[in-house]
């Protein structure tokens, strides 16, 4: 059975090998015009794939949704008159018939489709049969991997080979740098479950903000992502959807000529040895937290025997501001001091909720000595 292991990886005409592909073009197709004033820029720049929205789930109604099926027209020009390959997002069985039929090259799935898995299996179906044509899978708008790794499977189930994944960040509660919160945890530990697997980052959605295109590109291109999807419109500030994130092909185009693209190969002497310090770190780090972590189940033991409760407000309060005064004498991030020891912590008391609530485990005093 072929699994995401196997799937292998996408290969784009015009890019050269271990350069990343460049897909860009508008958020949404609006006019016949704007769309081939932005094709005809984009491609004289080289970039490899044209994309632009037709049919546009936007969160609140009122929104502007896309021109629907009449921009395949204009799509298919764009890949007449520039040899572009060209993208677009399909969100039902109909949209997948209607771009299939239009001889679109790309379809891609967006992250209120990915997050639904009634929709993807819809999806999935009327691709079925279909292994001409290439799919691109963004992650579900929630940070769940499964999610994504689900809504890949149902793809791959349907026969599609030529199979894809975009990063484009996680819609989260509060605020926050970037529109959608990049947890890039998330597609590194993808990348695990499908080593070959094209997955190209989507700084546009993540940023929200053009002035965040490049930097988020970088740290793409940093860690491994095979390319870039970046919208790009002629006029960003008139563009009817996401206009504050998208960015000239002049502009683009400068973009692209600074980013830096570094080699994926290992690896000198030197940096073989830094990465030995940082295994050894690694197992210290490791052996520190069990060790911390049967110090907690003693205390659990305790608490259980003089009926004491595992939570002690004042004592989690004194805990933390002592660490994070520790961690920035020692030069570490605040707020990653506090990300930690809340980890560590929550994995505490949830080990000691355990204790407390098995009724396998003995609570005379004399037991919890072990
Ligand atoms: C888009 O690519 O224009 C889009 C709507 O993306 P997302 O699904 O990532 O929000
Ligand atoms: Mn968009």
């Amino acid at each position: 059975m072929t699994t995401l292991q196997h799937i292998q990886p996408l290969s784009f005409p015009g890019v050269e090998k271990d350069a990343p592909v460049i897909v860009a073009g508008p958020c949404s197709a609006e006019t016949e015009q704007q769309t081939l004033d932005a094709a005809r820029a984009l491609s004289a720049m080289g970039v490899h794939v044209f994309r632009a929205g037709i049919w546009k789930p936007r969160t609140m109604p009122g929104g502007f949704e896309g021109v629907g099926d009449r921009g395949l027209a204009w799509l298919q020009r764009v890949k007449r008159e520039t040899g572009m390959a060209v993208a677009t997002e399909v969100a039902t069985a109909r949209h997948v018939q209607a771009a299939l039929d239009a001889g679109i090259d790309i379809l891609w799935m967006g992250a209120r489709t990915s997050a639904n898995p009634f929709a993807m299996q819809d999806i999935a179906d009327a691709l079925s049969g279909h292994d001409e044509v290439t799919v691109l899978v963004k992650n579900p708008v929630n940070p769940d991997l499964d999610l994504w790794l689900g809504a890949l499977q149902r793809i791959m189930g349907a026969g599609i080979t030529r199979l894809g994944a975009v990063h484009r960040g996680f819609s989260s509660a509060g605020a926050h740098l970037y529109r959608n919160d990049p947890q890039w945890h998330i597609p590194f530990e993808l990348r695990r479950h499908a080593p070959m697997m094209t997955i190209l980052c989507d700084p546009s959605h993540i940023g929200g903000k053009r002035k965040y295109v490049e930097r988020l590109s970088q740290i793409a291109l940093d860690t491994g992502f095979d390319g870039l999807m970046i919208e790009s419109h002629c006029h960003p500030d008139e563009a009817l959807s996401d206009s504050a994130q998208q960015v000239t092909p002049a502009d683009l185009a400068a973009i692209l000529g600074r980013l830096v693209v570094r080699s994926g190969l290992p690896v000198d002497d030197e940096l073989a040895l830094l990465r030995q310090q940082i295994d050894d770190c690694d197992h210290e780090l490791l052996a520190v937290l069990a060790r911390r972590m049967s110090v907690s189940r003693e205390i659990g033991r305790f608490k259980k025997a003089h009926n004491l409760r595992v939570v002690q407000p004042a004592r989690y309060q004194d805990m933390i501001s002592a660490r994070l005064e520790e961690g920035a004498s020692l030069g570490l991030d605040t707020a990653f001091t506090q990300h930690v020891m809340q980890a560590i912590h929550e994995e505490s008391v949830s080990q000691q909720l355990n204790l407390v609530n098995d009724s396998t485990e003995n609570n005379t005093s004399d037991e919890q000595q072990e």
